[in-house]
């Protein structure tokens, strides 16, 4: 944007400067003129890039035949820098986070691909002693399980903000590494397809990350995290116990702390479970913390080392999260989103939901109950495009939109009070 300002400020200069008796024509000209200079130096930036990528892929076991085949035609992609220089102005409250994403839609989904799975996750428990509801939970939040995958062609992403200078150094490691993907053939060139970041596959590994960690669980010799899913599960348990994930512990529980806690917190504050325990901070249920039933469980001792974690501060939900709590945030370094994970596998396990309430008056809501939010809208006339359940930018101005007219406070938030006010507002005839 600036970058474009300053082009628009050179040339009014540039015009008031030589154009002493302005016409507009030679102006036009002149502006014309600088503006295709403009392009063919970006595109011979684009190319003289792309020269100097080819140079560093070859002295790194690239061969020429793969990165000139993987390049044809390359261009930069806008969108993906769209999304690099974007700045969510809407911030999604963790209630309205954990809600989309731990609903009773993925928790049975995730049961039926637990027990369509099982022989899989069982080896996968075995080789790498990693929880298999970890693993399908990652899977479930990381690609619903398999369905979201991304859409952008992970060469052209790279490839873009490698020479748009973004990150320049982290996103050439990335391409390199998408290079060498191709060239063993793991993983054929239509399938590298994923998010404007790069992340790929029913695991969202990064493609630097896939060639650390994703394995051939499948046994036909590639690791193909995206065709196939005992890849993707085997790669998971593998990431998860590289991670530090210990066999048989939990991720955490919820917890009560006393009124007026002002004590240690935050996920790198570990203290001893003892010291907890001296704290007043106290499982929610009672069934947490006991010794183990199986020998195969890791019991809980009272040197175990936990740390308090309490997301929207001491007014909502807080938890005591272990050393696997940490192995899943490594996964993506969000506390919701581990969070959500951690949850999710407890929901597919048979646990509750999480008891203390959020602090909010309005709480969040499933997918099933956002998709009605915008069938809602729809009967009432206004233009949200597809009932997906993904509150995107149209769905939130409908929102706003509706929220005025019904005298509601606006903020363009699908929550339960807008679900409420909708079901009992008229339709559109
Ligand atoms: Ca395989």
């Amino acid at each position: 944007m600036t970058k474009l300002k300053n082009k628009k400020l050179m040339l009014r200069n540039f015009c008031n400067a030589f154009c002493r008796y302005p016409r507009q024509s030679a102006c036009v000209i002149i502006l014309v003129v600088m503006s295709t200079l403009g392009h063919s130096v970006h595109a011979q930036n684009f190319d003289s890039c792309i020269a100097s990528l080819r140079k560093t892929a070859l002295t790194q076991g690239v061969s020429a035949q793969t990165f000139d085949q993987a390049m044809k035609g390359v261009e930069p992609d806008p969108e993906v820098l769209k999304s690099y220089e974007y700045q969510p102005e809407f911030r999604t409250p963790i209630w309205d986070y954990i809600s989309g994403l731990v609903d009773e839609e993925r928790v049975s989904d995730g049961r039926a691909q637990l027990s369509k799975w099982s022989q899989e996750l069982a080896r996968a428990e075995q080789e790498f002693g990693v929880d298999r509801y970890a693993i399908v939970a990652v899977w479930g939040v990381e690609s619903n399980f398999g369905l979201i995958k991304g859409k952008r062609e992970l060469i052209r992403s790279l490839t873009t903000l490698v020479c748009a200078n973004k990150r320049e150094a982290f996103f050439k490691g990335e391409l390199m590494a998408t290079l060498r993907i191709l060239q063993t053939g793991d993983i054929a060139p239509e399938y590298l397809i994923g998010s404007w970041a790069g992340a790929f596959g029913q695991t969202q590994f990064m493609p630097t990350t896939y060639q650390r960690l994703a394995i051939d669980f499948d046994g036909d010799g590639r690791r193909d995290i995206v065709n196939s899913v005992p890849d993707a599960l085997g790669s998971t348990a593998n990431y998860l116990k590289k991670a530090g994930w210990v066999t048989g512990e939990p991720w955490g529980y919820e917890v009560r702390i006393p009124e007026n806690y002002s004590g240690p917190s935050g996920r790198k504050n570990k203290q001893s479970l003892a010291k907890w325990n001296s704290l007043g901070i106290k499982p929610m249920r009672s069934t947490e913390n006991k010794p183990a039933k199986k020998s195969s469980e890791h019991s809980l001792a009272d040197t175990t080392q936990a740390a308090l974690i309490m997301p929207t501060g001491a007014a909502g939900p807080a938890f005591l999260v272990f050393r696997n709590f940490d192995a899943i945030y490594s996964y993506n370094a969000a506390e919701s989103y581990a969070l959500s994970i951690a949850h999710l596998s407890d929901r597919m396990k048979g646990g509750g939901g999480i008891q203390t309430p959020w602090p909010t008056d309005d709480p969040g809501i499933s997918r099933a109950e956002r998709r009605e939010v915008q069938q809602l809208l729809l009967a009432r006339g206004y233009d949200i495009g597809e009932a997906d359940g993904l509150i995107g930018a149209k769905t939130r101005s409908a929102i706003s939109e509706f929220q005025t007219s019904a005298g509601l406070p606006v903020d363009g938030r699908a929550g339960l009070k807008v679900l409420t006010a909708l079901r009992s507002s008229k339709p559109k005839n």
